[in-house]
C-alpha cells in the first residue's frame, strides 16, 4: 500500500509553509499570542487580515459563506503547517466549532446573518457548555432557559470556558424542559456575548491561558438565537465535537520541538560529552520520534475519515484526540528529563532551555481536560471504535459499593 500527497497537495503545503515563514517574526513564541499584552494583539490581528487574505482562514468553508473551497484532505495540510509554526486564532472555536455547526444545524436566515462575519474574523467564540456538575456528564446540565414571550430567560453558571479576548458570541447548551431521560431537555444556542444580565470572571490555569466563569442572570435571549432543534442540544453538541476531532496540527507542533532538542542534545555538552552521546538520551529520542510518527498517523486516520464521510456522525476519530493527550503529557515530561534544570525556567529567562518552550508544554499538557477527559476518550474509542457494550447500570452500581467497601 502506499499512500502519501498528490504533487498539488505537496504545491499547497509549500505554499503555506512559505506564508507562515515569511510572516511570522523570527523571534514568534508558538502560542504566545494569547498570552500578552495589547501590542501583540494588534500584531495578531494584522497578521490574521493577511491570511484571510491569502484565503488560509476558513478555507474548507464553501465560498459563498467566504471559504476557498478546501477539501478536507487541503485543510488538514493547513492545519497541519499551523500546528508546526504554533498558530492558533483567536476565534479557534468560531472557525472550528461555531461555523461548522452554525452551516450544519443553521436556518437559512442564520447563515447568512452569522456565518460570513466569523470568515471575516470580526468575531471570537467561546464554548460555555462546562458547568460544576455538568462536564464529562454533558446530559446533567443545570443552566436553564425558560421560554418566555419571544424570549427565553437564561439563569445558571458556566466554568472553565476557554477565552483570552472579549468574546462576540457565546456558544451554549441550557435545559429547556426537565425530563428524563434528562439528555432529551437540552438546547443549543448562540447569543451575544454582551446581553443584560450576563457576567464574566476569569480563572487562571496552570498552562498560562485564561478559562472563565460565564454567569446568567436573568439574561432576555431571543428564541432567534435557538441553534438547530428545541430540546435535540445534546444531540447537536455530540455532533458539534466531531468537528474537534479532525487534529494534524499537535503532532506537527512536537516533532519541531523534537527537532529542536535534538539540535540541543547536539550542541549541548554534560561531563565534556555531547548530550546526543549519552545512550539513553539517544534512546529517549528516539522513542519520542516514534510515537510522534504514530500520532501524526492517528492524525491523518481521522482526517481521511472525514473526507471519506458521507455526514457527521459517531466513528473512531478519537485516536488522533486519544494520542494527542497522551503523548502530549510524557513528551513533556521525558523532554524536560533530558533538559535538567535549565529546562524549568520559564520563557523570558535569559537562562532558559529552549527559550522555555519545553517547560510551557508541561505546564499546558498537566491539564487533560479540555475537550474531554482521557478517561471520556477512552469509553467512546471502547463504545463507537470497538462497538463494546455499556456496562449495565446495576453491575457500575455493585462495582461502586466494592469500592467504597475497600476504602
Ligand atoms: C484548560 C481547560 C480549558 C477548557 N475549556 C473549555 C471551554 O472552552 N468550554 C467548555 O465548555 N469547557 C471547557 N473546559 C472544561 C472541560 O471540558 C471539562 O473539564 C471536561 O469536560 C471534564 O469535565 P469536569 O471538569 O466536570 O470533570 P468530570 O467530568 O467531573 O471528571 C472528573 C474525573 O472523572 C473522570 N470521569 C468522568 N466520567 C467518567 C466515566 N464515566 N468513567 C470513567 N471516568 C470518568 C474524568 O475522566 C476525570 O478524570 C476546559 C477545561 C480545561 C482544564
Amino acid at each position: 500500500m502506499e499512500f502519501g500527497f498528490t504533487e498539488e497537495q505537496e504545491k499547497l503545503r509549500k505554499e503555506i509553509r512559505e506564508f507562515f515563514m515569511n510572516e511570522l517574526p523570527e523571534d514568534y513564541e508558538p502560542g504566545f499570542n494569547n498570552m500578552m499584552g495589547e501590542e501583540v494583539q494588534d500584531w495578531w490581528i494584522k497578521f490574521k487580515e493577511k491570511a484571510i487574505k491569502k484565503g488560509y482562514y476558513v478555507p474548507g468553508w464553501p465560498k459563498e459563506y467566504g471559504g476557498s473551497g478546501f477539501t478536507e484532505i487541503e485543510q488538514s495540510i493547513l492545519d497541519e503547517e499551523q500546528g508546526r509554526f504554533g498558530v492558533t486564532w483567536p476565534d479557534f472555536l468560531g472557525l472550528h466549532l461555531v461555523g461548522p455547526s452554525l452551516m450544519m444545524f443553521g436556518t437559512e436566515e442564520q447563515k447568512k446573518r452569522w456565518v460570513p462575519p466569523i470568515a471575516r474574523g470580526e468575531t471570537v467564540c467561546f464554548e460555555a457548555f462546562t458547568e460544576p456538575d455538568a462536564g464529562s456528564d454533558e446530559a446533567n446540565i443545570g443552566c436553564r432557559a425558560e421560554e418566555d414571550g419571544n424570549d427565553f430567560v437564561f439563569n445558571g453558571q458556566k466554568l472553565f470556558i476557554s477565552g483570552w479576548y472579549e468574546p462576540t458570541w457565546l456558544f451554549t447548551l441550557a435545559r429547556t424542559r426537565d425530563i428524563v431521560p434528562k439528555h432529551r431537555g437540552l438546547s443549543l444556542f448562540l447569543l451575544p456575548a454582551d446581553l443584560p444580565g450576563i457576567s464574566y470572571r476569569p480563572l487562571s490555569t496552570m498552562g498560562g491561558g485564561r478559562q472563565n466563569y460565564v454567569f446568567f442572570d436573568n439574561v432576555r435571549v431571543p428564541k432567534d438565537n435557538l441553534l438547530g432543534e428545541l430540546h435535540r442540544g445534546f444531540y447537536h453538541a455530540m455532533q458539534v465535537f466531531e468537528f474537534e476531532r479532525r487534529m494534524t496540527g499537535d503532532a506537527a507542533g512536537g516533532k519541531r520541538l523534537l527537532q529542536e532538542l535534538v539540535q540541543f542534545c547536539k550542541e549541548t555538552t554534560s561531563g565534556g560529552k555531547p548530550l546526543m552521546e549519552n545512550p539513553e538520551i539517544r534512546k529517549t529520542l528516539a522513542k519520542l520520534a516514534m510515537e510522534i510518527e504514530v500520532q501524526r498517523l492517528a492524525g491523518w486516520y481521522s482526517a481521511w475519515r472525514f473526507s471519506e464521510r458521507e455526514r457527521v456522525g459517531p466513528a473512531p476519530y478519537e485516536l488522533s484526540n486519544y494520542y494527542a493527550k497522551k503523548y502530549g503529557a510524557s513528551h513533556a515530561k521525558a523532554m524536560l528529563d533530558i533538559l535538567g534544570l535549565y529546562g524549568q525556567l520559564a520563557t523570558g529567562s535569559k537562562w532558559a532551555a529552549l527559550a522555555g518552550r519545553i517547560e510551557r508544554m508541561w505546564k499546558v499538557t498537566r491539564s487533560l481536560h479540555a475537550g474531554g477527559t482521557f478517561e471520556v476518550i477512552k469509553i467512546v474509542l471502547a463504545r463507537r471504535g470497538l462497538g463494546l457494550p455499556r456496562i449495565p447500570g446495576n453491575m457500575m452500581k455493585a462495582i461502586g459499593e466494592a469500592v467504597m467497601k475497600k476504602v
